[in-house]
């Protein structure tokens, strides 16, 4: 459920018309609703009820605007972070320190350090070097790092290969199969308190049957470290619940998503933690954009828009799909294919598709952009980085500028032995 719906004929974002948007702001520009991400953000801690005591990390890499994550701090959620720059931007929204993990399978020794002075409340290890270097720079500060295992189960998400993460080939976490051993000889450290394991398989998942194996087999490692002595208090599940891009998806719900948590890991006796971040983030934004031209083609035309896959990128990348719908409908449809002005066959966001009628000058939204959207936002073809806005009920706010193409050419130089003019001797 979302809060983008037409009203008197024209989309709206809770009680804002996104042609109000569009002429205060310009287009594209990523909308955002507060009402949505406060909503998903209860719906998925709902979900959980039947855990008991657990502990919401948001994963900020689908959504880390610094107003969205200061919201999700408001409904209660710490981070999950894979870099210096998102922990920054967590520690930047007021999320305290101790409610943050981090994640990821490069963190540098600088960021492992600056992890430590910050007081991060967990480290999801990725590999047994990873935890002796961590031993070692918290043992020197006088510290010990709260970290946890990240095992690989070994399990296929069943999801498009490249948002697909537990697998035996992919680069994250230990093998499943080594991690007792390894858990063994990380523990004893002084600086490190390993206190448990985690996993994450993978995004956009709508099979539960494929965590659910994954969970299982983290219940039997679970079962061998507590038989080998080891105190096991945190287990991380990480995130990955799909959300329904296409009118009438039926996705696995918190609600469901949560029986499944609660029968498999009954009596693990353990403080569960959680990573979601599309099923927070994905329906809370649209992709707002204007048409530029409809430009026949050999079969359909082509609704050229001024979004472009430097601004959305999940078509390009993932063949990703996104509802496309017009801001005004005229109520006539056509079938057309829609694209953006880069020069890449690939920035293309549909084809033959059945949409609202549009002509030049229309607007029309990408739908569920909340998640993996702005955030992977670049400027390739020299264009804008693509603005934010963030609405509130009959208010909005932008919340990351648009940066002009001329901001970035600002930041570069020539150096002066290319300049004109200089002695070429
Ligand atoms: C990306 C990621 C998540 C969030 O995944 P979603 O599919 O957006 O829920 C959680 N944990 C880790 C370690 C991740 O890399």
């Amino acid at each position: 459920m979302n809060h983008f719906d037409h009203r008197d004929g024209i989309l709206h974002c809770e009680d804002v018309p996104l042609t109000r948007i569009a002429d205060e702001v310009g287009t594209p520009v990523y909308v955002y609703s507060t009402a949505t991400f406060r909503r998903h953000a209860q719906v998925f801690r709902e979900g959980l009820k039947p855990l008991g005591r657990i502990h919401l990390a948001y994963a900020i890499k689908a959504n880390p605007n610094v107003a969205v994550l200061r919201l999700l701090a408001e409904e209660g959620y710490g981070a999950d972070v894979v870099s210096g720059g998102e922990m920054a931007r967590a520690l930047a929204a007021g999320i305290p320190a101790a409610d943050i993990v981090f994640s990821g399978v490069g963190k540098t020794r600088a960021e492992l350090s600056r992890g430590l002075d910050e007081g991060i409340g967990q480290f999801n290890l990725e590999l047994e070097e990873e935890g002796v270097v961590l031993a070692r720079l918290a043992h020197a500060k006088g510290k010990r790092a709260p970290a946890v295992l990240r095992v690989n189960p070994d399990v296929d998400a069943g999801t498009h290969a490249k948002i697909s993460t537990g697998r035996a080939e992919n680069k994250f976490g230990v093998p499943i199969d080594q991690a007792a051993a390894m858990f063994a000889r990380l523990a004893p450290l002084d600086g490190l308190d390993l206190r448990g394991v985690a996993c994450h398989i993978g995004s956009q998942l709508a099979d539960l049957s494929r965590l659910e194996e994954a969970y299982r087999r983290i219940g039997v490692l679970v079962a061998e470290l507590r038989a080998a002595g080891h105190r096991i208090t945190h287990v991380d599940l990480g995130g990955g619940l799909g959300v329904p891009y296409k009118a009438g998806d039926t996705l696995p719900s918190p609600a469901d998503y949560g029986a499944m948590v609660a029968r498999v890991t009954e009596g693990w006796d353990v403080e569960l933690m959680f990573e979601p971040g599309r099923v927070i983030a994905g329906n809370a934004g649209v992709l707002l954009t204007e048409v530029i031209w409809v430009k026949p083609g050999v079969t359909n035309p082509y609704v050229i828009v001024d979004a472009a896959m430097n601004d959305l990128a999940r078509p390009a990348l993932y063949d990703a799909w996104h509802d496309f719908d017009a801001v005004a409908p005229s109520g006539e449809r056509m079938t057309a294919n829609i694209a953006g002005p880069v020069c890449e066959s690939g920035d293309t966001f549909a084809m033959g598709r059945d949409i609202d009628a549009v002509v030049s000058g229309d607007l029309a939204v990408f739908r569920t952009a909340g998640a993996y959207g702005a955030t992977m936002a670049s400027t390739y073809n020299s264009r804008a980085l693509v603005p934010e806005v963030l609405v509130d009920g009959d208010r909005f706010a932008v919340v990351a500028d648009r940066i002009a193409a001329e901001t970035i050419l600002a930041a570069e130089r020539v150096p002066d032995w290319l300049m004109p003019g200089r002695d070429p001797a």
